[in-house]
């Protein structure tokens, strides 16, 4: 009725439009920036979602559910804080299958209900929680992502006061918007879970390989305590007996055993599964400790060790563990292509130097096997590929993505006469 003879809208109708797009934009910015400052946590996410479908819709609660194999679970709720605190309380947690929430999440439309307390038909139990507590006007919305359901939104007021279609439309979209926003958060966020229990298994794996090497580095101190209690045992019984000699057998068996207790620690820090963690690493020391565990392994396969460290090395920035683990894959990795080669020393060099070019620490392992074929060395970092019978093949990509989220690069290269080099950088603290 106010159209121009043009047939556009007036100013002030305009104005109104420009008013709402700005709003609209203003509640996905505000959505994008919870993603930005908290991208691995999904809780402040859902409520900036929240907060802005209660500012966009002047609703007096807004409630979010995402799909699960049995229904719709609560997962947010926002608004008016009395309202909220009594709903999470009567709200079943779970809207199931053949609920008002699920059916019309089924039905991908959004339902407008003028009045709850109105509406006829099936009354399930969240609908008589939400008409206890007060909630009238009710704008459900399905929240799809290429025709899935991922949830729903669901806006309540707690008066007869019906939204007006351009509230629900403005709200479709930013619904629509904010379904891309949260699922691709919730689909990076499963990823990194899946990419952290595949390395944790990888980790127990080659951890399973090394069982002779980590028995003899755990037994190694048991034996020499019990060897200092027997030698305590006979200055004891000597005429007279020696105290002095004694004290030293004693103080070599707390030495020993402390001992003991912290190689088990490092095994048990490597089979652990924690979260992954940001710390100065003191890069050689954590290498070393790779090393004393594979060291009889390394004794096995009638393979030198020789370690190359320059002086005063910096820390580096990243997770011990995580850093750990590609040094084993590596080694073990060097020592069983060297187990195929006849004749000639088999020999690991495991080297550390600053590339002060790029403010990073850079660790070598090079060894004397086979080498790698033009085939290998252009796949050697894809999942799966393996030449081994028993080989997984997910090593060597487990190892470039850790060292890729810690900045760095891994790479390998052909040594002549044979041999292979793998070496990462890891920027240094
Ligand atoms: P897996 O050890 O289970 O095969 P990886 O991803 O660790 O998986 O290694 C992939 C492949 O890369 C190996 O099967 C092997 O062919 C090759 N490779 C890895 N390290 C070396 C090395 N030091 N020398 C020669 N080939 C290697």
């Amino acid at each position: 009725m106010n159209k121009s003879i043009h047939g556009e809208g007036t100013a002030s109708e305009l104005q109104d439009r420009v008013t709402e797009l700005i709003e609209q934009q203003k509640a996905i910015s505000e959505v994008l920036r919870a993603i930005a400052s908290s991208p691995h946590d999904l809780q402040p996410i859902f409520d900036a979602i929240l907060d802005s479908s209660t500012r966009l819709c002047r609703a007096d609660v807004v409630t979010l559910r995402l799909s699960e194999e049995s229904g719709l679970r609560l997962v947010a709720m926002r608004g008016d804080p009395l309202l909220v605190s009594h709903l999470w309380l009567v709200f079943p947690a779970l809207a199931e299958k053949g609920s008002l929430q699920s059916r019309v999440a089924i039905s991908r439309l959004p339902a407008h209900i003028p009045d709850l307390a109105a509406l006829g038909g099936d009354r399930d139990d969240s609908w008589i929680a939400a008409v206890n507590a007060g909630y009238r006007a009710t704008l459900i919305v399905p929240l799809l992502k290429d025709n899935d359901i991922v949830g729903t939104i669901s806006l309540g007021r707690t008066q007869v006061q019906p939204f007006s279609d351009k509230q629900i439309s403005l709200f479709r979209d930013f619904a629509a918007q904010a379904t891309i926003a949260l699922e691709s958060t919730r689909l990076e966020r499963q990823y990194r879970e899946a990419q952290m229990a595949l390395a944790h298994a990888n980790r127990v794996a080659t951890m399973g390989q090394l069982t002779a090497s980590i028995t003899h580095e755990v037994n190694q101190p048991i034996t020499a305590a019990v060897t200092y209690a027997l030698a305590a045992r006979r200055f004891l019984s000597a005429d007279p007996p020696n105290f002095r000699e004694v004290d030293d057998a004693l103080s070599l068996i707390v030495k020993e055993g402390n001992r003991a207790g912290e190689v088990v620690e490092r095994i048990r820090a490597l089979i652990k599964k924690v979260p992954a963690r940001k710390d100065a690493v003191a890069i050689d020391d954590a290498i070393l400790e790779v090393i004393a565990l594979t060291r009889t392994e390394a004794a096995n396969n009638s393979v030198s060790v020789r370690t190359q460290f320059v002086e005063g090395l910096p820390r580096v920035q990243g997770d011990r563990v995580q850093l750990q683990q590609v040094m084993l894959n590596l080694i073990v990795n060097a020592f069983q292509a060297m187990s195929g080669v006849g004749k000639g020393a088999r020999e690991l060099q495991i080297s550390i130097d600053a590339v002060p070019s790029e403010g990073s620490m850079r660790v070598g392992v090079r060894d004397t096997g086979p080498g790698l074929s033009p085939e290998s060395l252009s796949r050697l970092f894809e999942p799966f590929y393996t030449t081994k019978p028993e080989g997984m093949g997910m090593g060597l990509s487990i190892c470039r993505s850790i060292i890729e989220a810690h900045g760095g690069r891994l790479w390998a290269t052909r040594c002549e006469p044979h041999g292979a080099l793998f070496q990462f950088t890891i920027p240094a603290d």
